[in-house]
């Protein structure tokens, strides 16, 4: 029995109402959760300030001041005690409201103390309140040299009601490790730690909570990132390996006409680099015998849709049926006109099934589906529904795949004996890291280049100040005979606040771009969706010059000619918004351009996002950025996943540590894909063991 899993409150100083506090507050039910509470900072008491170089940014400090005056101010509810304390390099003041009796008493005036507190400042002089007090001894200074890095831990309000501030989880969590230290055992093989030079597990977490030193610290630290870095990707590469043991694939053994004819005959271009690299991954995959789980990242207009198109050929080529599923009707309509015009019309029949085909039609495309005749299906989940039956589905393209659980992707593989090889492909990039972790089960291609010729988008920041040079490129660009994008940010807590600016946004533009020269569409949430419909079409149908909106506009329109997109109070917007947007543009044959129109005072992760979309197109580098600005917590997509809930370590800063993790764990799967060596017997226990800290059951 692992006493680790022991309910809290059998620990020696909780009991059971301090034990519902802990679980409700923090989420602490048993002795591990208590265990893995680690503290979010440390406090180091070898370290004196002296008042002069005490800064409002301080955590917490530790200054000598020798105590100079001493009141009572205010009444009742304001009542407090009032402190001057002076060093030989300024003067601060200590402030309590409770205990305020006790306080007056006991500090000497004239005295010198040891005085330890958050500093905050007032007037421009600096303050603590409640600090602590020792009346300063050449004992007690010693005592304070020795005293190590004390651990600070998260609590609120509630559990300080119940003695459970950082002081009091700092006990019992000495508690905890004075009885069951012995009980904490090594999760990692010999070899690794050796090889790592890591730190035992027990003296990990020791040393996390209670470290000796500085150095002690940052190798308990370091071991214990590395210890959860390593069990994840343990998790996600081994449950790779079974899905390869127990999938079997479809082989493609052969390249045939449909893909010869499509590629010396129909394709209008040369394939770009990256796209040549991809549908080779892709051909490994599918003669090996087991099934493909591929990832396709790659920024809008990158050419992902022809390399699926392409693969698709070689499927059917093989005899196998092939569909393209998108998370929306609009999407999916989209794909189905692209693919059509790709293929052109007496090449090969594509069907296209969503929610909104008739039943007539539909039972058509069912029967077709089950005799086989039909070879390219497009459609939204229409497409994997129960009584949609296929004869030999081989090769599935799932668009957009943060939409679609893994669930879903699963209901696929149960459409045949032999699950169909899954090709996933996303617009959003994510950095490498990140993809490795949030898509860990599958293998990852990368479209990192734009096909040759296309004109990068020239982006721009602009001031306020500078509103009336960009109504003049407006002008000069309508009158070239373009069309142009106006976003507003629209976020849900200052919904009315946002609404109102763009109304008045609306206002100047209407006044700088009149009738009957110009036409404006306006489309934001508040619409009733015919209204929103008829605005975005007379927008589509190039009736209206000007679109100005809401984010709404990120949901699938694609108006080639529109090649001016402005971006108003666009500090306001995260990154990978930001780059989303400007992808509404750049899709036609003309320069595209994109004005970020901002507020004079930005905050210096405003300024970054700005002078990283002016600096760069290449939404992996954006990726990259967003991630160390924001960290991995916020990062979009990772919400059906849950695995970035990492206690310890961050996958912005952690990214070198990670990618040689993930080496050392393929490596140890290609040697013994079984975890069947002696040696790493000890891997077995670990991926047995509940509650790493890690939530497993959603990790799939
Ligand atoms: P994605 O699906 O990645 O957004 P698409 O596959 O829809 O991109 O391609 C965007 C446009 O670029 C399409 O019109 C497509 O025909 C075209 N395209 C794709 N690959 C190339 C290429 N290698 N050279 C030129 N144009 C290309
Ligand atoms: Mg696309």
């Amino acid at each position: 029995m692992n006493p680790f899993q022991t309910p809290i409150e059998y620990l020696k100083g909780v009991g059971l109402s301090r034990a519902d506090v802990l679980k409700k507050e923090l989420g602490l039910a048993t002795f591990e959760d208590l265990l893995r509470h680690f503290p979010y900072k440390y406090i180091d008491r070898t370290r004196f300030y002296k008042i002069r170089d005490v800064e409002p940014e301080l955590p917490y400090v530790q200054v000598i001041a020798r105590l100079t005056h001493k009141e009572l101010l205010g009444e009742k509810r304001t009542k407090r005690l009032v402190i001057q304390a002076q060093d030989d390099t300024g003067v601060m003041e200590l402030v309590w409201f409770q205990g305020i009796r006790w306080m007056e008493k006991a500090l000497v005036p004239g005295k010198a103390y040891i005085i330890f507190g958050k500093p905050t400042f007032f007037n421009g002089k600096a303050q603590m309140a409640h600090p602590e007090m020792e009346l300063y001894t050449p004992a007690a200074l010693l005592n304070k040299g020795n005293s190590t890095l004390q651990p600070a831990y998260n609590s609120t309000e509630k559990m300080k009601q119940f003695g459970l501030d950082s002081k009091g989880l700092q006990k019992l969590t000495a508690t905890l490790l004075e009885q069951y230290a012995k009980d904490i055992h090594e999760n990692l093989p010999l070899y690794i730690i050796n090889r790592f030079k890591l730190a035992s597990r027990a003296t990990a977490y020791r040393n996390i909570h209670f470290p000796e030193d500085a150095a002690a610290l940052n190798e308990a630290q370091h071991r214990l990132k590395f210890e959860e870095l390593f069990l994840l990707q343990l998790k996600l590469l081994r449950n790779k390996v079974l899905h390869t043991q127990k999938f079997k694939g479809n082989i493609f053994g052969t390249v045939g006409n449909l893909f010869h004819e499509f590629y010396h005959h129909k394709l209008p271009f040369e394939l770009t680099n990256s796209q040549k690299k991809v549908l080779k991954e892709i051909r490994q995959d599918t003669q090996r015998g087991v099934q493909m789980n591929r990832l396709l990242q790659g920024d809008v207009g990158s050419g992902k849709t022809v390399v699926a198109l392409m693969s698709m050929l070689i499927a059917i080529d093989n005899g196998f049926q092939t569909c393209i599923m998108a998370p929306t009707e609009i999407l999916a309509t989209q794909h189905y006109a692209t693919i059509k015009s790709l293929v052109g019309d007496d090449f090969i029949e594509v069907a296209l099934l969503t929610g909104s085909t008739p039943q007539k039609a539909r039972k058509v495309l069912h029967q077709r589906l089950e005799s086989g005749d039909l070879k390219i299906l497009i459609g939204t989940h229409a497409l994997i529904e129960d009584k949609v039956q296929y004869k030999n589905l081989g090769f599935v393209v799932i668009d957009e795949q943060h939409r679609f659980g893994v669930e879903q992707r699963a209901k696929l593989w149960r459409k045949n004996a032999i699950p169909p090889h899954v090709l996933v492909m996303t617009a959003t990039p994510i950095p490498r890291t990140l993809a490795m972790t949030l898509y860990g089960d599958l293998d990852i291609s990368v479209i990192d280049e734009l096909p040759a010729g296309r004109k990068p988008i020239q982006t721009v920041h602009f001031f306020e100040n500078q509103r009336l040079a960009m109504f003049g490129f407006m002008k000069r660009e309508i009158a070239k005979g373009r069309q142009v994008y106006v976003v507003y940010p629209l976020i849900k807590e200052s919904e009315k606040l946002d609404l109102k600016n763009l109304e008045d946004g609306v206002n100047v533009m209407a006044h700088e771009f009149p009738l009957p020269d110009y036409r404006i569409s306006i489309v934001h949430g508040k619409l009733k969706a015919a209204e929103k419909q008829f605005e975005m079409d007379r927008f589509v149908k190039g009736e209206t010059q000007i679109m100005v909106a809401t984010t709404v506009i990120e949901v699938g329109v694609n108006v080639p000619n529109a090649s001016v997109m402005i971006i108003e109070n666009a500090e306001r917007f995260g990154l990978s918004q930001l780059h989303q947007l400007r992808g509404r543009v750049g899709r036609g044959a003309e320069q595209s351009f994109c004005i970020l129109m901002s507020n004079q005072k930005l905050s210096y992760d405003g300024r970054i996002r700005l002078n990283t979309m002016v600096k760069t197109n290449n939404g992996f580098e954006i990726a990259e950025i967003d991630l160390q600005l924001r960290g991995p917590g916020n990062i979009e997509g990772k919400q059906q996943s849950g695995v970035l809930d990492l206690k310890i370590a961050n996958l912005a800063t952690d990214q070198e540590l990670l990618i040689v993790i993930r080496h050392v764990v393929e490596d140890i799967f290609k040697v013994d894909p079984q975890l069947g060596l002696p040696e790493n017997q000890i891997l077995h226990n670990s991926l047995q063991e509940k509650g790493q800290g890690l939530s497993w059951d959603k990790i799939s």
